[in-house]
């Protein structure tokens, strides 16, 4: 996207953004808001741009809060863009979700470059010299999410029988074939079919398996295109996973001026930041399971059970030599030792989850970790080692007038060099399982890290599997030295960062996000309230006589009264739980009901993600059962969503590894686990599917909270005022159905 910029050029020092003239083109007649359909002026829009403005002019940190309809995204993309204009400097934004970032990319960031120049021109007064500049915005997604050409035709080359017969693999890589030659960007998005995951990891780009500069695709690759049309961005549009690699590799060792996964820039803005511990959390983990192992140990080698037949990347690397590298039995046997290692490993740790289906390494359950897995841990390890070294071996045996860069074979895909490219690329993939095997047995040498185990269940019945995982503890501190410390500007906002009103109220997001770290600068902060009718359009609902959670009882009531509310609603509702058991049983109860009188059900696991939301979109009768992900993120406007249910409070189960281990961290620096982490999370949580019901101004409904703590324990008012001022009925459950029909018709 690119819009030509009449500036003015002047001496190199910071140019501020005069608040006024940038503000001015989102009141009444201005150049942006005159360009939207359905403008309303917000005074809590202008309230946050000016926040943003001062954040750019005064290099600060900023935390800001706007609740749904402030039209946060105009507020903060007008200086942001303005500023990257003004003086040069390339501004990051980042979201946590695709949704967002396409709406930025297509929508909102092609308004506001259409009001740039007029803008610009009173901004940048009339004493310097005119210059033109194109206002440049690009979208980098993660690697990915690209279609990698050197892979793909590889993947190409492969035998028929290489791809499951059962779900059109063969078919949809031909079709991906096709596309990728008129493919504007190559990403997966781009495509009309979603491919299938085991095909897509086959032919994405990955880091670790781009030759740059030394590939032949080159010329043409999308990854490398996307780089070089980065590189003189004003804005790049990115997401939180994104920026962490980025931010990563930056403070390791590659400094701030360079280009790394992003080329540099020196001001951030990131949206959706109310989960930025959790986007940083899954970033900087590391895990490994059986699956993944004997994946890439296929990739590289394997036989058939019956005949001779052999694939794989070392078996094409002899062919394309012509003489015998691979030793055939060796190699054979020392895959056969891994499988059983990491079968023995598999079966050891799915055990050890046998009750709750998680097991955390701990002092206390040291006896247990000793005698019934560690030595498991050993032999994995010590099996991958063998086999790293074996291929080491083979690769060496290649005459070097072959391997040295820049000699190919017959063409492009199949050269030698991009073969041991991707062979060494799977070796640095079993070193670092055999590393993560050795930081397992040594959990105790890393206080810092917390290492779990989790039991998933397999399609086939009796086919559980383990995940290995090792997370960091704390991650304050390295986006604190890695992000706040160093950016001139860094503005997070997000519809939920607070909890209670006042001074202290972004505490809790502060500290753990490490901007309450901070000492070098004081970080501005704002709460800029929704302009929706909260007051007369929404009823909050909590049935007086539904049993505690902890009490017999609760999950029949919450079964009954999830069909209730659904049937006097018309459907239409978002019955969101913090367990999948839960779901089911409320699921298996309503469902023959609600279908006798017309109303479909949807649960959470029919479809994928995207594509549930969508039907759910498409059916405004409909009604979706979900948990976890879903309690954020679903954005269904008008009478698509006319009830929201709470089955319960959303406090993480005391059985999650990592809260567990961050609880315990907090309780021995003499915090109180439960009101400075646990409560103040949940109610994050619980504001962010409240705010599932009202996406527009025009909206009306009710959001039910099924979980009678709310009422009846003291910190339940710590949820409650945390909610913008609603209508409310806390009364029986059958005087709230009579309430609940008498507000929605
Ligand atoms: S440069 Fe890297 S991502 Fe691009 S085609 Fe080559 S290997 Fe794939």
């Amino acid at each position: 996207m690119t819009v030509h910029i009449l500036m003015h050029a002047g001496k190199h020092i910071t140019k501020k953004l005069e608040p006024e003239t940038i503000i001015s083109s989102l009141e009444q007649g201005g150049s942006i808001a005159s360009s939207l359909e359905h403008f309303e002026p917000r005074q809590s829009q202008l309230d946050l741009m000016r926040l943003v403005i001062r954040a750019f002019n005064e290099d600060s940190l900023a935390a800001a809060e706007a609740g749904t309809g402030v039209g946060k995204s105009f507020a903060y993309l007008l200086p942001a863009m303005c500023f990257a204009l003004l003086n040069k400097e390339r501004v990051v934004i980042s979201t946590a979700t695709i949704t967002l970032q396409q709406q930025l990319y297509e929508k909102d960031i092609p308004l506001v470059a259409s009001a740039l120049p007029s803008i610009l021109a009173s901004l940048s007064g009339s004493g310097s010299a005119a210059i033109t500049k194109q206002f440049k915005a690009v979208l980098v997604k993660g690697r990915g999410n690209y279609v990698c050409k050197r892979r793909l035709e590889e993947a190409l080359k492969d035998p028929p029988h290489l791809f499951p017969s059962d779900n059109n693999e063969l078919e949809n890589l031909n079709a991906i074939h096709v596309w990728v030659e008129k493919a504007e960007t190559g990403s997966k998005s781009e495509l009309n079919f979603v491919p299938q995951e085991s095909l897509w990891s086959r032919i994405c780009s990955e880091v670790d398996l781009c030759m740059g500069s030394r590939c032949n695709c080159r010329e043409t690759c999308f990854v490398m295109t996307l780089r070089r049309d980065a590189a003189d961005a004003d804005i790049l549009v990115v997401n939180h996973h994104l920026l962490f690699a980025d931010l990563a590799a930056r403070s390791d060792s590659a400094g701030y001026e360079s280009t790394v996964v992003l080329p540099p820039y020196t001001r951030i803005i990131i949206d959706e930041a109310h989960n930025i511990e959790e986007a940083a959390t899954s970033f900087f983990s590391d895990e490994f399971s059986r699956i993944g192992v004997f994946r890439n140990l296929s990739r590289l080698y394997r036989k058939k059970r019956r005949g001779t037949a052999r694939s794989g990347l070392l078996i094409r690397l002899e062919a394309l030599l012509g003489s015998s590298i691979v030793s055939e039995n060796r190699i054979a046997d020392s895959i056969e030792n891994i499988r059983k290692a990491m079968d023995d490993l598999d079966e050891a740790a799915v055990e050890l989850c046998f009750h709750d289906g998680v097991f955390r390494l701990t002092h206390i359950k040291d006896e247990i970790i000793n005698s019934r897995i560690k030595t498991n841990f050993i032999f994995v390890r010590k099996n991958i080692n063998i086999f790293t070294s074996l291929v080491n071996e083979m690769l060496e045996q290649i005459p070097e007038e072959k391997s040295s860069p820049g000699v190919k074979i017959s063409d492009t895909s199949n050269s030698i060099e991009s073969l041991v490219w991707e062979i060494k690329s799977i070796i640095r993939y079993f070193e670092n399982i055999a590393n993560l095997c050795s930081s397992f047995m040594e959990y105790k040498e890393n206080p810092d890290k917390v290492f779990w185990i989790e039991k998933n269940t397999g399609h086939q019945q009796g086919s559980a599997w383990a995940r290995f995982s090792q997370t960091p503890l704390d991650i304050a501190h390295d986006l604190k030295e890695s992000l706040f410390d160093v950016f001139k500007t860094v503005v997070c906002v997000s519809a939920t960062l607070t909890i209670g009103q006042g001074q202290d109220s972004f505490n809790f997001w502060k500290n753990r996000s490490g901007l309450g770290l901070v000492e070098k600068k004081q970080a501005l902060t704002g709460v800029f309230p929704s302009p929706f009718p909260y007051d007369t359009s929404v009823l909050l609902g909590v049935p007086m006589d539904a049993p505690l959670p902890t009490e017999p009882g609760y999950s029949t009531f919450v079964d009954s009264a999830c069909t209730d509310l659904i049937e006097i609603a018309g459907g239409s509702s978002l019955v969101l739980f913090t367990s999948y058991t839960s779901l089911k049983s409320a699921y298996e109860t309503a469902k023959p009901r609600l279908k006798e009188i017309g109303i479909p059900v949807f649960k959470q696991g029919d479809d994928d993600r995207s594509r549930l939301l969508k039907t759910f979109l498409e059916d405004s009768s409909s009604v979706l059962f979900a948990t976890d992900s879903f309690w954020e993120g679903v954005d269904a406007p008008g009478d698509t969503l006319r009830l929201v249910i709470l089955a319960r409070l959303p406090f993480k189960t005391p059985n999650d590894p990592v809260f567990e281990a961050r609880c315990e961290k907090l309780e021995q620096e003499g915090f109180n686990s439960f009101m400075d982490f646990s409560l103040p999370e949940a109610v994050m949580r619980f504001r962010q599917g409240f705010g599932r019901l009202m996406r527009r101004s025009s909206d009306r409904g009710m959001v039910v909270v099924l979980d009678s703590r709310l009422l009846k324990k003291s910190y339940g008012r710590i949820f409650l005022d945390s909610l913008p001022k609603t209508r409310s009925c806390f009364n029986e459950l059958k005087n709230l159905l009579r309430n609940a029909e008498d507000f929605l018709y």
